[in-house]
């Protein structure tokens, strides 16, 4: 019998630290005294309906909000899977659901928005969502000017 070399939560890749579980796993087991479906490490899920991607994004550690999923062309996803996606305010009639990534180190925000367009547009002063779903960020669906 060969010796368990992975995690033994289901889906974790990491090898074993100590007591069968990883180091993210046995941290997190020592502190809160079990494993958290997710936590605020983990990456945005992507889903991809064919002929788009649908990326679900959370607030704080591990609650989805209804709803919290925004939309991006499968070319875009390779662009945001770097960085880890928050959204805010999402029943706020005034502010508008914005979703935005932390840089490192530092409190700075980063809008999606910035990320899916930089690259292909440059001097952007304005989004808007044509079809004004405000968490559509395919292309077709951004007005740049
Ligand atoms: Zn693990």
């Amino acid at each position: 019998m060969t010796k368990e070399t992975k995690c033994k939560v289901g889906g974790c890749e990491n090898d074993v630290f100590q007591v069968g579980f990883c180091t993210k796993h046995y941290a997190q087991n020592y502190r809160h005294g079990k494993i958290l479906k997710r936590t605020r490490y983990d990456s945005n899920e992507v889903i991809n309906r064919g002929t788009y991607s649908e990326v679900i994004v959370y607030t704080g550690y591990s609650n989805p909000v209804e709803g919290a999923r925004f939309k991006i062309d499968n070319c875009d996803v390779a662009k945001i899977t770097n960085y880890k996606w928050c959204i805010h305010d999402i029943n706020s009639k005034t502010i508008h659901p914005y979703i935005t990534t932390h840089v490192k180190g530092s409190n700075k925000k980063i809008p999606l928005r910035s990320v899916i367009i930089k690259g292909y547009v440059s001097g952007i002063t304005r989004v808007r969502f044509i079809n004004k779903d405000k968490l559509d960020y395919r292309r077709e669906n951004l007005l740049i000017s």
